[in-house]
C-alpha cells in the first residue's frame, strides 16, 4: 500500500483515563465510555488482578475513570478493511506514515470510518485518522 502523508488536521479525541494513565481513545464520547467499560482494567481490583478501578471519577481530581477531551493534531491515512466471515474477526490494516510499521487492528461491527488510530513510535499522543479513500 502506498503511503501518503497529509497535513495534520485538528481533531477532538476522547481519552479514557484512570489514575493518570490513558487506556482507550475514540472520536466519540459514548464510544470512549463503552471502550472503558469493556477494558480489562475496568473492574474491581480486589477480585481481578488486571483491574485498576471500576469507579468513574466524580470530579477532575478524584481517583477513578474519566473521559478527557483533547484537541490533537492527526494525520489522515488510508486504511484497508479486511472483513472476515461470520466466525472470523475483521481487521483494519494500516501503516504508520512516520515509522512505516504495519498494523492490523481488530474491527468490530460497531466500528466506523474514520477511525482513530495510534502508533507509539513517536510520543504517546500520536494519533492518526484512518479513512478508506484519500
Ligand atoms: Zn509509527
Amino acid at each position: 500500500m502506498e503511503i501518503s502523508i497529509t497535513m495534520p488536521t485538528t481533531t477532538i479525541v476522547y481519552i479514557g483515563r484512570c489514575n493518570e494513565r490513558d487506556y482507550v481513545f475514540a472520536l466519540d464520547r459514548g464510544v470512549a465510555e463503552k471502550l472503558v467499560r469493556q477494558h480489562f482494567a475496568f473492574g474491581n481490583p480486589s477480585c481481578d488482578d488486571y483491574a485498576v478501578s471500576n469507579k468513574w471519577a466524580l470530579s477532575d481530581t478524584a481517583p477513578g475513570w474519566k473521559i478527557i477531551t483533547q484537541e490533537v493534531d492527526t494525520l489522515k491515512i488510508e486504511v484497508e478493511l479486511k472483513v472476515g466471515d461470520e466466525d472470523e474477526t475483521s481487521h483494519v490494516a494500516w501503516t504508520c506514515p512516520v515509522c512505516t510499521k504495519a498494523f492490523s487492528d481488530d474491527w468490530t461491527s460497531g466500528d466506523r470510518l474514520p477511525i482513530l488510530l495510534s502508533c507509539g513510535c513517536n510520543d504517546k499522543s500520536k494519533f492518526l485518522l484512518g479513512v478508506r479513500n484519500m
